[in-house]
């Protein structure tokens, strides 16, 4: 088949490659219903970390199980299911504690590929989850959603402790951040404020519930903030970018006593330890255990409940994925779907 590799910065290509095949008793092999372009693929496509060979590309997918090893019990040949990034038994002290992406077996599902008509996905039993019938087309985008994006954004509110009638910051505009502000609105905050620069995504956020928009950035950015919580800062910042930067923006927009939950893949970031002490904040975060939260995001996707499918501003079919990565890159597009 083919499928998407990066050869280099800025070179991705829809290639030959080889099929994914069972390799242990507990995979499965899936036929990808939809896939996408996730702002964490733009990190090794513009050079950074770029992997040191060609790479198979994509994390995030749904699509119809097509072949099950022996030793797979719950998950069914001809299932729709959705998964995470990281795969998972869901069965270990840290999958039970709800921190399933530090499964102590877990696998990168991203490693097959999934920017492909195929995927394997290792641990099926505990990675996977099935819709109770097979979704019409018109969900796929927001079941594909729930796959990172949405999952991350939730995670990202329940890190920085977002409850009813709070005031949350979002920092970062892309889909984690719009999913955030999902989140957010769903969990009852009151006041959502997201930081943008983006027409576009002033607007989407708008539609999700954001309730204010801070378009400065840096110092100027958490002056804003601090103005529009009577100097206080936010109660609760979702941080989604993974630079100096933003992380900086996010703790000095949270007040004392507040919480920060971090997912965006973090670069480079190194925090003074002095201001972190004073700042006197919670910080919690890391890769989304996605797996956390699927049930449960399905469902609301499933009864028309959230939309997170509207992240999707740019459908493609999958051999034009290079067109996928480069409207992203540019920031024409939010996020790029493909269909198989
Ligand atoms: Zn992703
Ligand atoms: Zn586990």
């Amino acid at each position: 088949m083919k499928g998407t590799v990066l050869y280099g910065p800025r070179d991705v290509r829809y290639v030959e490659r080889d099929d994914p095949k069972i390799v242990d008793p507990t995979d499965v092999i899936i036929r990808m219903s939809a896939t996408c372009v996730c702002g964490s693929d733009l990190w090794p496509y513009r050079g950074v970390d770029l992997p040191g060979q060609p790479t198979l590309m994509g994390h995030e997918y749904c699509g119809i199980v097509e072949e099950v090893s022996r030793g797979v019990k719950k998950v069914k040949k001809g299932q729709f299911v959705v998964g995470s990034f990281f795969a998972s038994d869901n069965t270990c002290e840290i999958c039970n504690a709800g921190y399933q992406s530090r499964c102590t077996h877990a696998e990168y599902v991203g490693a097959g590929g999934a920017q492909s008509p195929y995927l394997r996905i290792p641990l099926a039993d505990g990675t996977l989850v099935a819709t109770p019938e097979l979704p019409s087309n018109d969900m796929l985008p927001g079941l594909l959603a729930t796959s990172d994006v949405l999952g991350t954004g939730w995670f990202g509110a329940d890190a920085a402790a977002v409850a009813p009638g709070k005031t949350v910051a979002v920092v970062g505009d892309g889909a984690v951040g719009l999913c955030g502000v999902i989140a957010a609105k769903y969990i009852g905050a009151e006041r959502i404020i997201i930081m943008s620069r983006h027409e576009a995504r002033q607007k989407l956020a708008r539609e999700f519930g954001a309730t204010d928009i801070v378009t400065e950035r840096g110092d100027e950015g958490v002056a804003r903030i601090k103005e529009l919580t009577k100097g206080l800062g936010a109660h609760s910042t979702i941080e989604a970018v993974g630079s100096q930067e933003s992380m900086l923006q996010a703790i000095r927009s949270t007040r004392p006593g507040g919480h920060v939950g971090f997912v965006g893949v973090s670069h480079g970031v190194e925090l003074p330890g002095q201001e972190l002490f004073y700042s006197e904040v919670h910080l919690h975060g890391g890769p989304a255990p996605v797996r956390r939260y699927l049930p449960e995001l399905i469902d609301l996707v499933l009864r028309g409940a959230i939309d997170p499918g509207k992240v999707f501003d740019l459908t493609l079919p999958l051999e034009q994925v290079a067109e996928g990565y480069r409207a992203m890159d540019e920031r024409r597009a939010i996020k790029t779907l493909l269909t198989v």
